[in-house]
């Protein structure tokens, strides 16, 4: 509290991300980045970078980067808009298309950035409860409202949505529907096909899980050419060159090399079903993750506990301490190796 402080600096909530630790070395499982480094293609345009041009302005329009992603969803660069990190890309949508009175819908339990972004632009919202297992029922979201926003998977919970399921979201209602699918690549149908048949749908996608690159900051939308354009106009009133050439450069490497993508998710794939079982071998309970991180929750042993003792054992996993989930761990996937030591760890602390 300052007294400089407007009234709306003083009301906000602000996020706050999982643990980024600059001292110790720990296995980080906590917030959802790729064990993996990025392609060895983004490491060579990054080496190639001729440096001087640092003394320039990037592209404010982001266009060989647009054009590739372009290319890969067989879409039109007219449809694409690029973020520093897909949450600048939430935080215009959500300037952009939320429109009052009817408020915003998000689910009870979801990406904790939501409420904080409503806050900050004035947006009236209404969560829905999950139903159980943290099922999402897209019925529930048959009302009238301002607008629809869930990530798919979503998360924390790691449970995915239908394509089918996606689309009565489209169809029920005349606002904007925003699927955020950072976690798509990892086992879920992105609904970026949907967007040609449907005008009020944006899906969003990051740079920072399937692609290794948290560390760059990109994210992007996919979308009708007016949503695009909405998000433009917010984009150009804010700040005309969040994408620096570095990045612009690195991220067309990391879109050119599907074969490497794809490994990476198989991989991720591979090991989450290896920390499945692992989990479920010690008893704990273990939601279906269509995610590259897990949701689970152990009958005997309180989640805040078993978060404390891995992080002494230089383990860092995700706690949340809210109603309704505040006895389950948000577990990164990491390596085969990094899983193994976890499992360890835990089986200590059980005994
Ligand atoms: N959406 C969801 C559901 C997320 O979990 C995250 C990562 N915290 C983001 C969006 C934002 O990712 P980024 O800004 O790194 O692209």
């Amino acid at each position: 509290m300052s007294r400089y402080w407007t009234e709306l600096v003083n009301q906000l909530d602000p996020y706050v991300p999982g643990e980024q630790p600059q001292d110790q070395q720990y296995i980080k499982l906590n917030t959802n980045e790729s064990p993996y480094p990025p392609s060895p293609k983004v490491i060579q345009a990054i080496e190639a970078y001729d440096k001087k041009r640092l003394r320039l302005y990037p592209d404010p329009e982001s266009t060989r980067l647009r054009q590739a992603l372009a290319d890969r969803y067989d879409i039109d660069r007219s449809n694409v808009f690029i973020g520093n990190g897909s949450d600048e890309v939430l935080a215009h949508s959500f300037q952009a298309f939320f429109k009052q009175p009817q408020p915003l819908l998000f689910p009870t339990t979801t990406y904790s950035f939501y409420p904080v972004y409503c806050k900050l632009y004035g947006i009236d919202y209404q969560t829905i409860d999950l139903r159980d297992e943290f099922v999402i029922d897209v019925d529930d979201y048959a009302r009238a409202c301002g607008g629809v926003i869930l990530p798919n998977p979503n998360a924390p919970t790691s449970r995915l949505l239908s394509l089918a399921e996606v689309e009565q979201l489209c169809q029920q209602t005349a606002a904007v529907v925003i699927i955020d699918e950072a976690y798509i690549d990892f086992g879920g149908d992105s609904a970026i096909p949907l967007t040609r048949q449907y005008d009020n749908l944006l899906v969003t996608h990051t740079f920072s899980k399937s692609r290794s690159l948290a560390g760059l900051r990109l994210g992007y939308a996919i979308g009708h050419e007016q949503l695009i354009e909405g998000l433009n106009r917010v984009k150009n009133s804010f700040n005309s060159y969040p994408i620096d050439s570095l990045a612009q450069t690195a991220a067309v490497a990391s879109v050119e090399d599907d074969d490497y993508f794809r490994d990476v998710c198989a991989k991720t794939i591979a090991t989450r079903e290896q920390l499945n079982s692992g989990l479920q071998g010690l008893g704990f309970r273990v939601m279906p993750s269509a995610a590259n991180f897990v949701f689970t929750e152990h009958p005997s042993h309180a989640g805040a506990d078993l978060y404390q003792g891995l992080k002494r054992e230089g383990i860092l996993v995700r706690y949340f301490n809210k109603p309704g989930i505040d006895n389950f761990l948000r577990i990164t996937v990491g390596t085969d190796e990094e899983v193994t030591q976890l499992i360890n760890k835990l089986t200590d602390l059980l005994a």
